[in-house]
């Protein structure tokens, strides 16, 4: 059986070498259980001395695959890439900055063996900020009212796949990837546990807070219609009230003659009709969007250096 680790780096020049140290440590122990594996490095476009680190890696340990990015397509890209290139049996999908124990892989490979397509660890949010904590819970609790699939608090990239989960996934061609979303799609039997939650060893996150409002926008807008649905009940509702209102101005005038006072209400009901059609605009502009880089059907990735050979994805 054949393990592939798959990491996406982007400036992780110094934990990489840590980073890898560890999985070998787990790769020693595993082998004696007649488990081979592989390490699949993706460098998406780091700044850094990362794909120095990883040609040095893979000159010291034949095992190490590594595809470096023109640019910085960010993780998701990173992710697609690595399972692209992972040739494991299972394959395990962790971040590079050690904030995923090492650990952990040989609980996951053991729950494998039990039968399970999909490993999952989830992380619980000791230690956390509360705010983050709170927003988390409340996006969850609004996002699975919203999607058809189910996403949990504390589930990430952290799991372990098989081989016919991978291939589903790779074979998923859409350019908005939220692979969040993507695993809980594809499916098959899966199982979770948790882990606590490390911080991270070296370098920062490249998380704002901006930015993860944006991917919670992205889950929200890229596994289902239901916004435009929700866009369509609204101004139904809206339209409902501004005809009870309207007979009940009409009734008024006609009971009590003309008032003209009535600065506020229009003021009030220009600004926000005006707000709620700038909203479904935008909600509508989100799909019409999402479907331009659909058709677009541009790569994911454009691929610098590899160490992998006969690669598909590399521009000579
Ligand atoms: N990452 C990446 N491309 C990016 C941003 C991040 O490949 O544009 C990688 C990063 O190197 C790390 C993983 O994705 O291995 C998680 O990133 P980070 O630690 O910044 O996110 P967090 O752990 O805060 O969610
Ligand atoms: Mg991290």
């Amino acid at each position: 059986m054949l393990i592939s680790i798959v990491a996406p780096c982007y400036n992780e020049e110094d934990v990489l070498e840590r980073f890898h140290e560890e999985v070998q440590k787990i790769a020693d122990e595993l082998l004696p259980l007649g488990h081979d594996m592989e390490f699949v490095y993706v460098d998406d476009g780091s700044r850094d001395r990362t794909l120095a680190v990883l040609e040095s890696l893979s000159v010291r340990d034949s095992r190490v695959r590594y595809v470096s990015f023109s640019r910085n397509f960010g993780k998701e890209a990173a992710l697609l890439a690595g399972l692209r290139h992972a040739s494991g049996d299972s394959i395990v999908v962790m971040d590079a900055d050690l904030q995923h124990p090492p650990e952990l892989i040989k609980r996951m490979v053991r729950l494998r063996a039990q039968g399970y397509d999909q490993v999952i660890a989830k992380r619980t949010r000791t230690g956390d900020h509360f705010t983050r904590t709170l927003t988390a819970r409340l996006y969850y609790r609004l996002i699975n009212r919203m999607v058809d699939v189910e996403l949990v608090d504390g589930v990430g990239d952290f799991r372990l796949l098989s081989r016919r989960v991978v291939d589903a996934i790779v074979n998923l061609t859409e350019y908005n990837r939220f692979s969040k979303g993507l695993f809980a799609w594809v499916g098959f039997p899966s199982t979770t546990f948790e882990y606590e939650n490390a911080t991270r060893e070296a370098g920062s996150s490249s998380w704002s807070f901006r930015s993860l409002l944006n991917y919670g926008l992205d889950g929200l807008l890229s596994f289902n219609n239901r916004p435009l649905r929700a866009a369509l009940w609204l101004g139904m509702g809206l339209l409902l009230c501004a005809g009870l209102y309207t007979a009940w101005i009409v009734g008024a005038a006609l009971v009590n003659g003309v008032q003209t006072p009535g600065y506020v209400t229009i003021i009030t009901a220009v600004t926000a009709l005006a707000g709620v059609q700038m909203v479904m605009l935008g909600v509508i502009g989100e799909y019409t969007g999402r479907i331009y880089y659909e058709v677009k059907g541009r790569p994911h990735f454009l691929v610098k250096a590899t160490n992998v050979e006969r690669t598909k994805d590399l521009i000579p």
